[in-house]
């Protein structure tokens, strides 16, 4: 007997209806309700309109450091524009070293739970046994006026209650006169900056990040951004211009944001001359600072001091270093539009590594990132050594990594020189397109990550980075533990932020430029996205519509699942059926000589799925189109020349289930049984009738061997043993009747 099959218009009938026990997800429906609407300032192509307006924020700042006391103290000016359309009778300025306050509950509530055996330093998060007395003491608040400005402090916000009413359209000034103890870096948990003690020199490297009182943003979208610093959402803040002099022990050297001012008065006349000469060392690094001359630094002990002026133009915040017992080196890297100095500060327990290669870290990143999206902008790019974790300000960031006795194992100079190329990159995301890191840890972090690993990846070819496979552990992980990506930056659990707002974000770039939207189109959109927002304050929306308005590609099935679910991937390739048609329909006897012919019965659940191809084709017979199945269409097939086109091909129908949830594109290889093989790709809007089953009909000259779903990994498959038919892992019966047939 033989399956009747009508070749006009069943096949695609069959997917539509094939089972669907599941619920309609609306998996391609769009998210318009589920991000932020487009406003007057915020068109619907993901960019800022011509009202867009964003507040700015001046500093002259005047911070001393007293190394007797661990004590740094600042007298600061802040002019502040209101540019926004509306009157403001209070500000918030930002106190984050609050955060270390005793009474600051919510950040001890990370991992606070007792357990056998614990160290002190452990013990010291969990209790706060050591009372140390952490945050600011905020002496005056004065306006232009001179007069007291009233103000009440909410653990890391303080609210400013003007005098006068900041109209719309006007600035305003603020004379701030603050102290605080510096803290001691492994105190806390999540500390970033502070200083780090040397007993064996009796020295101290300062490390001082979010130091100053600094103005909260205020935004069309947000309002007041004064949620609590809590140390996981990091920072959202202002552009503005920067005047900070620095004072610290004479014998010091001090690498910070922006450019210094004063060299010819704080460097002597060696690290002057060599600091010129790297201005065109563009080849390799210049030692300013050379080993022996710290370790010679190092006994000084000056009781003097020393103002180190910088100056910063168009930057959202300020970070500084200083100590005796900094090595220096520089080195020029000349981009298309700019000629940036690479520098890297390091005490000599960085050596050798550090000398090795913090700067040509740097430089890499900034050619990589600088490609990627826009000419680093400013004139240095520093990275300094730190004993633990990497933290990044503008054009500055503290970058842990350091050999024991010298010595250094490729993995952890790996991790370094990735932690260096992380942190210098956080230049672009958030220091330039400046996203609100307070609310969505992701958007600074993935898309940095995403860049990161690309520098890596061709920069450090032998270095592993992250891929697709990198994430199928977190994405198979316990969903009630499991949140989207689109989970709000304190909100995440300390052991998921890493895989969540790093990898995950990374990965779906990852995707989207090498399976889904394509390279060339990707890599403008990810480049409009950054010169759309650059020095600008950009939402989720705005890289969700500009993903989208630069490519023509309709992105929502892939956002709403990948930022907005923790469903993953998951594809099995659940079927294979192998047909055949034969032109001449009435001589069925002629086909006897292929041995492997089955002639299947008809009837609903009659056929035994094939566990492989052993059973040969069934076969088709194809019968011509009645008349009535055109309707009163006049023009008819050309039957002849379709039969013969078809003559003796394979036909291969395939079932693929969705088990993960979420909907991606389908890459199915072909091997034949010639060894060679083909790669079939459908796009993710196969999905779109039915999100859980699709059947796909494909013609193969070739005899097929095998089938495998996602040859390469481009996508997180969390189980990749169903991809495959014959399924992997066991010789297929066809091999085993091929292998005896040739034996
Ligand atoms: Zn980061």
């Amino acid at each position: 007997m033989q399956r009747i099959l009508l070749l006009a218009a069943t096949l695609g009938l069959i997917s539509i209806l094939g089972a669907q026990n599941q619920p309609w997800k609306g998996k391609f429906e769009p998210i318009d309700n589920l991000i932020a609407p487009p406003n007057t300032f915020r068109n619907a192509s993901g960019a800022p309109t011509k009202s867009y307006w964003q507040q700015r924020a001046d500093y002259k700042i005047k911070a001393t450091i007293d190394e007797t006391n661990n004590l740094l103290s600042g007298e600061e000016t802040i002019t502040y524009y209101n540019n926004s359309p509306d009157d403001l009778s209070y500000l918030w300025v930002q106190l984050e070293q609050n955060v270390n306050k005793k009474g600051n509950e919510d950040f001890g509530a990370i991992g606070n739970r007792m357990k056998d055996s614990m160290n002190t330093r452990q013990m010291q998060f969990l209790t706060r046994t050591l009372d140390f007395p952490a945050g600011y003491s905020i002496k005056s608040v004065k306006d232009k006026n001179n007069a007291d400005v009233e103000t009440i402090i909410n653990n890391t916000m303080m609210k400013v209650k003007l005098n006068d009413v900041l109209k719309s359209g006007t600035s305003t000034t603020l004379y701030i006169n603050w102290s605080y103890p510096i803290t001691d870096r492994s105190l806390f948990k999540l500390s970033r900056e502070g200083y780090e003690y040397f007993p064996e020199d009796n020295n101290t490297v300062y490390l001082m990040g979010h130091w100053f009182p600094r103005m909260a943003v205020y935004n069309d979208t947000e309002g007041w951004q004064n949620q609590q610093f809590q140390k996981l959402g990091e920072f959202a803040l202002e552009f503005g211009n920067y005047e900070v002099d620095i004072t610290v022990p004479a014998d010091h050297i001090v690498a910070a944001t922006g450019s210094l001012e004063n060299s010819a008065s704080v460097l002597n006349k060696t690290q002057l001359k060599r600091f010129n000469e790297a201005k065109t060392a563009f080849d390799k690094p210049i030692m300013i600072i050379t080993e022996e001359e710290a370790i010679n630094n190092e006994k000084q002990k000056s009781k003097k001091q020393q103002t180190w002026k910088f100056k910063a133009e168009n930057v959202r915040d300020f970070s500084f270093a200083s100590s005796r017992k900094f090595l220096w080196d520089v080195q020029a890297v000349k981009l298309a539009t700019n000629t940036v100095l690479a520098m890297s500060f390091y005490p000599k327990e960085g050596l050798p590594v550090w000398r090795e290669s913090s700067t040509n870290a740097i430089k890499q990143a900034l050619e990589v990132y600088s490609e990627a999206t826009f000419d680093y902008p400013y004139p240095v790019a520093i990275s300094v050594n730190t004993s633990n974790v990497g933290i990044e300000y503008p054009m500055i960031s503290f970058n842990g990594g350091r050999p024991i006795g010298g010595q250094i194992s490729e993995r952890r100079k790996q991790q370094m020189i990735s932690t260096i190329v992380h942190e210098v990159g956080h230049n672009w995301f958030p220091m330039i397109v400046s996203s609100d890191e307070r609310k969505w840890m992701w958007m600074d972090e993935g898309l940095n990550t995403f860049l990161h690993q690309r520098t890596i990846a061709e920069r450090y070819p032998n270095a592993s980075s992250v891929t697709p496979k990198t994430i199928v552990p977190f994405m198979s992980g316990d969903k009630s533990i499991l949140r989207p990506i689109m989970t709000t930056s304190d909100n995440e659990l300390f052991s998921q932020f890493g895989y969540n707002f790093y990898y995950k974000p990374t990965v779906g770039l990852q995707m989207l430029r090498n399976s889904i939207i394509g390279k060339e189109l990707f890599d403008e959109a990810f480049k409009e996205y950054a010169n759309r927002w650059k020095y600008k304050h950009p939402n989720p929306a705005d890289l969700f519509r500009t993903l989208e308005d630069a490519t023509a590609t309709d992105l929502d099935w892939f956002f709403r699942g990948w930022f907005f679910t923790t469903d993953h991937v998951d594809m099995e390739l659940s079927e294979v059926k192998w047909f055949t048609v034969y032109e001449n329909q009435t001589n069925l006897e002629d086909r006897t000589n292929k041995s492997q012919v089955k002639l299947n019965t008809e009837g609903k659940n009659s056929n035994a799925k094939e566990q492989d191809f052993t059973n040969g084709p069934e076969v088709i017979n194809m019968i011509s189109a009645p008349d009535s199945a055109y309707g009163q269409f006049l023009s008819r097939l050309d039957e002849p020349q379709m039969r013969k086109a078809l003559s003796g091909k394979n036909i291969y129908e395939i079932t693929i289930k969705n088990i993960g949830g979420l909907v991606m594109p389908v890459t199915i290889e072909w091997i034949f049984t010639d060894g060679s093989s083909e790669i079939d790709i459908l796009p993710a809007e196969i999905w779109r009738k039915n999100e859980y089953e699709i059947q796909k009909t494909f013609i193969k000259e070739k005899e097929v061997n095998k089938v495998n779903l996602d040859p390469n990994f481009e996508f997180p498959d969390t189980d990749v043993s169903n991809n495959s038919f014959p399924k992997t892992g066991q010789d297929s019966d066809f091999d085993t009747f091929k292998k005896n047939k040739t034996n």
